[in-house]
C-alpha cells in the first residue's frame, strides 16, 4: 500500500493548499472550455460536410485534433505532472498545438480555411491571458507566416463557404461562435483584473491596519513610544516642539491598594482624558508605564521657544485640571489621580535626547515640589 502524505506535508509549489486547489480548478475549467470549443468547430465543420461545402476531414481533424490535446493535457492534470513544470497551465504548448491543428486544417482544405483561420484569434486570446509578451511576439510571427503560406498555396483559394443558404448560416454561426469565445476569454481575462484590483485594495488595507496596530500602545490605544519619538524626531526637525512628561503620582500605591486591573482602567482614563485635552496637531504617546509624552508642535508663524512653551504650559495645565475634576472612585472607592509634568521647549538644533533629558528633569523637579504640578525646563 503506498504511503499517504500526512495532511500537514508542504503543498507542491509551495503554495497554500486552499491557492493550489483553486489553481487545480482553474485549469480543470481551461481543460472542459478548451474541449468544448474543439467540439463546437468539429461540429460545424461536420454541418458544413453535411451542407456540401467539404468532405468529413475538417471536422475529423478538429475532433482528432483537440482529442490529442485534452487527452494529453489532461493525463498531465490528473497525474499533476504539470505542477513540475515551468509553465504548468501548459499556455505554450497548447499554443503551439492549437496553431498547428488549425493551420493544418487550413492548409488541407482551402475550402473552409477563411473560417478556421478565424480560431486563431481565440487561441492566441487565451494565450495572451498568462504567456510573456515575447513568446506571444514569436508565435504570432510564425503563425502569420502559417497564414500567409495558407493564403498563398499555389493551386488553392482559401475560402470561406457560402454557396448555398444552408453553408452561410453555418458559416455565420461559426463567426458568431468565434466572437463569443473571444468575449468569453475578454470577460475572463476583466473579471481577472477586477479581482486583482479588489485584492490588492484589500492587501493595502491589511497593510495600513498592520501598520497602525505596530504603532499604538495595547492598552490604551494612544501612541506607542517608538511612534511618539518617531513623531517628536520628526517634527522637530520640521521646527521648534515643546514636550510634556507626564508621570502619574504615587502609581505603586494604586496599584497596592486597588490592584493591577484598576491601575490598569487608571492608565487607560488618563490616556483618554489627555487625547480629549489636546489640539489636533498634538500627539499623546505612551512613554512608559505609567508616563505619557506629548509632542505640542510649534505654531507655523515659528514664534519660538517662548511661545511653544506658553502652548505645552496651557495644554498641561488644562490636563491637570481635567484630571483634578474627573471621577475616579467608579474605578475604585476613594480613588484620586494627580500626575505631574515636566515640560521642555526645543532650542535651535536641539537633539531629542537632550530635549527629553531637561523635560525629566522638570518633571523630577515637579515631583520634588510634590507632585500634582507642572514644572518648565
Ligand atoms: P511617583 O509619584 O514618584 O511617580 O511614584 P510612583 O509610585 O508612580 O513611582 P513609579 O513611577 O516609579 O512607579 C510606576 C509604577 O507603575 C510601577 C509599576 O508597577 C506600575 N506600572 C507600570 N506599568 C503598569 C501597567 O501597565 N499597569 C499597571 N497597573 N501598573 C503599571
Ligand atoms: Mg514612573
Ligand atoms: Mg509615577
Amino acid at each position: 500500500m503506498p504511503a499517504t502524505p500526512p495532511p500537514t506535508a508542504p503543498a507542491p509549489l509551495g503554495l497554500p493548499p486552499d491557492r493550489l486547489a483553486r489553481r487545480r480548478r482553474q485549469r480543470r475549467v481551461f481543460l472542459l472550455a478548451s474541449g468544448a470549443s474543439y467540439l463546437v468547430d468539429a461540429l460545424l465543420l461536420a454541418a458544413l460536410w453535411l451542407a456540401g461545402a467539404t468532405g468529413p476531414g475538417p471536422a475529423g481533424a478538429a475532433l482528432v485534433g483537440g482529442l490529442l490535446q485534452c487527452g494529453v493535457v489532461g493525463w498531465l492534470q490528473h497525474t499533476r505532472r504539470n505542477e513540475r513544470m515551468a509553465d504548468p497551465y501548459l499556455v505554450t504548448p497548447q499554443l503551439i498545438w492549437g496553431s498547428a491543428v488549425q493551420l493544418f486544417i487550413a492548409w488541407c482544405w482551402p475550402e473552409v480555411a477563411v473560417l478556421v483561420v478565424m480560431v486563431l484569434f481565440i487561441v492566441f486570446a487565451f494565450a495572451a491571458l498568462a504567456q510573456r509578451p515575447a513568446r506571444l511576439a514569436l508565435a504570432w510571427t510564425l503563425c502569420s507566416a502559417g497564414i500567409a503560406l495558407v493564403m498563398l498555396r499555389p493551386g488553392a483559394s482559401a475560402a470561406l463557404p457560402h454557396a448555398t443558404v444552408w453553408q452561410a448560416g453555418v458559416s455565420a454561426a461559426w463567426m458568431a461562435l468565434v466572437l463569443a469565445r473571444c468575449i468569453f476569454v475578454g470577460s475572463y481575462g476583466a473579471a481577472v483584473r477586477h479581482q486583482l484590483g479588489v485584492r490588492s485594495r484589500q492587501l493595502a488595507e491589511a497593510t495600513t491596519r498592520l501598520h497602525d496596530l505596530a504603532m499604538r500602545d495595547s492598552l490604551t490605544g494612544v501612541l506607542n513610544r517608538r511612534a511618539v519619538m518617531e513623531s517628536l524626531a520628526a517634527s522637530l526637525a520640521r521646527g521648534p516642539v515643546a514636550v510634556v512628561l507626564c508621570d502619574l503620582d504615587h502609581f505603586k500605591r494604586v496599584n497596592d491598594r486597588h490592584g493591577h486591573q484598576a491601575g490598569d482602567q487608571v492608565i487607560c482614563r488618563f490616556a483618554t482624558l489627555a487625547g480629549a485635552t489636546l489640539r489636533a496637531a498634538d500627539r499623546l504617546g505612551r512613554y512608559g508605564g505609567e508616563e505619557f509624552l506629548v509632542v505640542i508642535v510649534g505654531d507655523p508663524a515659528g514664534t519660538g521657544a517662548a511661545a511653544g512653551s506658553a502652548a505645552a504650559l496651557a495644554a498641561a495645565e488644562r490636563l491637570r485640571d481635567r484630571l483634578r475634576e474627573a471621577n475616579w472612585t467608579d474605578i475604585a472607592p476613594g480613588l484620586a489621580v494627580t500626575v505631574s509634568m515636566g515640560i521642555a521647549a526645543s532650542r535651535p538644533d536641539e537633539s531629542v535626547e537632550e530635549l527629553l533629558r531637561r523635560a525629566d528633569q522638570a518633571l523630577y523637579a515637579a515631583k520634588a515640589a510634590g507632585r500634582d504640578t507642572v514644572r518648565l525646563a
